[in-house]
């Protein structure tokens, strides 16, 4: 199953490591063939290169457009050596086998993640990369395709190893890797075009990632897991620079990820605010008139949860807050920044990971959501949806204030990033009280309030802090107990959407208890 190698065809985008490659199969005795700029390095570099152009008898046209699309280079690579037809073919028409095909295409994705313009992303879509991909690695019997710099040293090992020849195992192994590639790259061009014609069917949607990074393990450590990027370049825990620390984990990032998200919903023009996030749900969020008084209310929402937190700043870390945080064990901070002071801080905190991006990602942006389930996939929009005041409805007796109000919908921002079911209690811009992911809403009414009389008397204080909060339910109240729940812990005001079967009754018993409640229309499950 060995394929000798007598003719390679080189044409890369990316040069990196081509001119070691061009000597190490000169070297072997391999006729180098090439396209117009990988030639000039090769040849610059003093080696013996064809031009493709010379082999085809066309030139370079159409401003690269057309360069290797011809039989001449087709035949080489798909013709089976091993057939008398395709042989005798191949001399009929004077093609030359081509035994090695090395690929890399036009940066499509990175002049997406630049943010050219739409005639730029169009001139980078490789149309002769791809098509030379598909043939060699389809007729991976006898053809190695490399399409990735990253595999040039297993060429080389192979070689070496093989008398400089390939293997059957090899080829395959490469032409698997060949068709992932392609598959990833015109996905990317179709993801890109969806995006700017507006194309939101959701059964035209393509979606593929860049792998980034192989981590350690996934959310145990008997998974295996990678990171993969989906070049959009935005603003979040996939494009964060890592000043300290040890590599993240899947579930730090999938945790970083989250708070980052939450704690971005809350505009930095209307003051600092902090989210601290444990296995994906907030245990305290907080927003004050400084970073620190901000990190202080998220922190006493639930101190012991906190610990091992995840924490998300709206705003550059400062030195003040960065102290703050040291004091308890913390896996990761992500800010949109953080001074030379704070970073002096953290630098006490071996373990502690920083994250820095160049701002905020935007809550409203669209993209697609996944979820994976046996023999499937489910793709959604991601929840975008952002509540003003005007389209909230007052449907007790008494009306919210305007205090109220303003932590109503704070609790609903909070409520829209802690999973279902989601009560969240929140005082004076910080929540004091979160129950999340319980199979009914009672309990997480119940279980909010308890945490907030634990915290109550872990700081010495007279009462729960949910004595006077606004509460949020993600979802309508289905029977009014999970509503005199959160009177019962003290709550004076309600956010949820309505629409139950029973709202009658949930209005009632809230106009019993002499709190206002408003509706949304539109309710947060997030599972
Ligand atoms: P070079 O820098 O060698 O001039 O060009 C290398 C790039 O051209 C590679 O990324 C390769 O995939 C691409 N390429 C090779 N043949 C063709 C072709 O016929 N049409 C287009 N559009 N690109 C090609």
């Amino acid at each position: 199953d060995l394929a000798p190698l007598r003719r390679a065809l080189l044409s890369v985008s990316d040069k990196t490591g081509l001119i070691e490659l061009g000597h190490d199969l000169a070297k072997r005795g391999v006729e180098l063939l090439s396209t117009g700029g990988s030639a000039k390095a090769l040849r610059d570099a003093g080696l013996d290169v064809k031009d493709v152009a010379d082999v085809t008898g066309f030139p370079e046209m159409m401003d690269g457009r057309v360069k290797t699309l011809h039989p001449v280079v087709h035949g080489g690579l798909l013709a089976r050596r091993d057939l008398e037809g395709h042989v005798a073919a191949m001399e009929e028409h004077n093609i030359g086998p081509i035994d090695l095909l090395v690929v890399n295409l036009y940066p499509f994705e990175e002049a997406v993640a630049k943010g050219a313009d739409y005639d730029t992303c169009i001139e980078n879509i490789d149309i002769g990369g791809p098509a030379m991909i598909r043939s060699s690695a389809k007729n991976h019997a006898f053809v190695t395709v490399v399409t990735d710099v990253e595999d040039y040293a297993a060429l080389r090992a192979e070689l070496d190893a093989n008398d400089g020849q390939t293997t059957y195992a090899f080829r395959q192994r490469q032409a698997q890797i060949a068709y992932g590639r392609t598959a990833a790259y015109d996905t990317a061009v179709s993801t890109w075009m969806a995006n700017a014609i507006g194309n939101k069917e959701p059964r035209r949607r393509t979606f593929t990632g860049t792998f980034t990074q192989t981590l350690r393990y996934g959310e145990n450590s008997h998974q295996s897991a990678a990171f993969y990027t989906d070049g959009t370049n935005r603003p979040g825990v996939a494009t964060a620079q890592q000043h300290q620390g040890k590599e993240l984990s899947y579930n730090n990032i999938n945790d970083t990820d989250a708070a980052f998200e939450l704690v971005a919903e809350f505009d930095p023009a209307n003051g600092p605010a902090v989210a601290i996030i444990k296995h994906a749900n907030p245990c305290g969020v907080g927003q004050g008139a400084t970073l620190l008084e901000a990190y202080t209310k998220a922190f006493d929402c639930d101190r012991t949860s906190a610990f091992g937190g995840i924490v998300a700043l709206n705003q550059p870390l400062d030195e003040d807050t960065a102290k703050a945080i040291v004091e308890i064990f913390t896996e990761v901070v992500i800010a949109p920044g953080a001074s030379d002071a704070a970073k002096a801080v953290f630098a006490t905190k071996k373990n502690l990971r920083l994250l820095t991006t160049d701002g905020l990602p935007d809550p409203q942006e669209q993209s697609l959501a996944y979820r994976q389930v046996a023999g499937g996939m489910l793709v959604q929009d991601k929840d975008t949806d952002d509540l003003r005041i005007e389209d909230l409805k007052v449907v007790t007796k008494v009306e919210p204030t305007d205090d109220q109000l303003k932590d109503l919908l704070f609790a609903w921002k909070v409520a829209k990033h802690t999973k279902s079911n989601a009560i969240v209690y929140v005082k004076d811009g910080a929540t004091v009280g979160v129950g999340a992911g319980q199979m009914s809403r009672l309990d997480s009414a119940l279980i909010a309030a308890k945490k907030a009389e634990r915290m109550a008397d872990a700081m010495g204080l007279p009462q729960p802090l949910t004595i006077g909060s606004a509460v949020a339910s993600d979802a309508f109240f289905p029977f009014a107990d999970g509503l005199m729940e959160a009177a019962a812990a003290g709550a004076t005001c309600v956010i949820q959407p309505g629409g139950s079967m029973r709202d009658d009754e949930v209005i009632k018993a809230a106009d019993e208890a002499g709190i206002a409640m408003v509706f949304t229309g539109t309710r947060h499950f997030r599972h």
